[in-house]
């Protein structure tokens, strides 16, 4: 795997709460290799949305980092100064937010933003906008020159995310986080999105960490996927890893309930049996043996080990079976 822009080793985080001390991830390791794309999949609540907010430093109030690091192009990002901080996000490193809507600001135009965030760079106004219309082109907005003047309600929900995922582009980051871009569009809209920013990564050459909960969205889009379960990354591996020879029994249910592999019609769509476990009083042992098929009396006591089955492929279980 080539040198990576972003290298998460070790990382724990925790929230302190009135009632105890959440663990919201503890151990994470990932890295995201230059112009590849890697997912992360999950449930709700597994720590996906932690894990960015850590990445960019944008952490709630009581979040606060127990362990393990987080590099980005060999820097240090709990070491950088709030300075450095704002030189690396929108520019080297810059998102891509789920709501449209709440990533764009509706009093000013599409132009004016898309202007405004390249105030770095000292070329004339028009040179920037000139770079904003050829962006709005590239991401498939017709008329794009006039549309400059329109504010973000002029455009349907497929267009803004259209229109964020220019802005996010237009400063060539080295890493692209998309936190669930398309989980407010429809389907049709979600492969149009999907695909182009396959096709846009593939000019840009960035790196995209992208999550989601759709496993065909991360399967048409991503190099790399990490599949993440109440806080921990249970495994990762290629995309082929994952989805013809996933490790672990809490990846292969994942992969069993999505409903785009039902072959006959069905009145219950399959769910994974129980409930994620408290992440404040952990249970011991291994983190999914009480809602796991194949759980022996070790998982209850003892953490499965981190186990390599090929290059890249790693899954934390103790009763493997590929
Ligand atoms: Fe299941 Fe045991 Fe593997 Fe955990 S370690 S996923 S309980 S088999």
């Amino acid at each position: 795997m080539a040198e990576p822009v972003l290298d998460i080793r070790n990382l724990s985080v925790n929230y302190l709460t009135p009632r105890g001390t959440v663990k919201a991830l503890r151990r994470i390791n990932l890295q995201v290799p230059s112009a590849k794309v890697v997912g992360l999949v999950g449930e709700s609540g597994c720590g996906k949305s932690t894990l960015i907010s850590t990445v960019i430093r944008l952490m709630a109030e009581n979040a606060r980092v127990a362990a393990g690091e987080i590099r980005f192009t060999g820097k240090d990002m709990q070491q950088l100064s709030p300075r450095d901080l704002r030189a690396i996000r929108g520019r080297d490193m810059s998102m891509v937010f789920q709501d449209p809507m709440t990533a764009l600001n509706p009093v000013f135009t599409v132009g004016r933003q898309m202007a405004d965030i390249q105030y770095r760079d000292a070329v004339s106004r028009k040179e920037k906008l000139k770079r904003a219309s050829d962006m709005l082109s590239l991401v498939g907005i017709p008329d794009a020159v006039s549309r400059l003047d329109n504010y973000p309600h002029h455009f349907s929900g497929g267009m803004r995310q259209r229109i964020t995922i220019a802005m996010a582009l237009l400063v060539q980051p080295k890493l692209l986080i998309a936190d669930e871009p398309t989980t407010a569009l429809d389907a049709t809209l979600e492969v149009q999105i999907i695909r182009l920013l396959k096709a846009l990564q593939a000019d840009f050459q960035c790196a995209i960490l992208f999550i989601s909960h759709h496993l065909n969205v991360i399967a048409e889009l991503c190099d790399f996927v990490g599949v993440m379960y109440a806080g921990e990354l249970v495994e990762k591996g290629s995309v082929r890893d994952i989805f013809h020879r996933p490790g672990h029994p809490y990846t292969r249910a994942l992969l069993e309930c999505d409903p785009s592999v039902i072959a006959e019609p069905t009145r219950f769509l399959p769910t994974i049996p129980g409930e994620i476990p408290s992440l404040i009083d952990l249970p011991e042992g291994c983190i999914f043996h009480d809602r796991c098929p194949r759980a022996a009396q070790v998982c209850k006591k003892t953490p499965p080990p981190e186990v390599s089955l090929a290059e890249h492929h790693t899954v934390a279980c103790h009763c493997l079976e590929v």
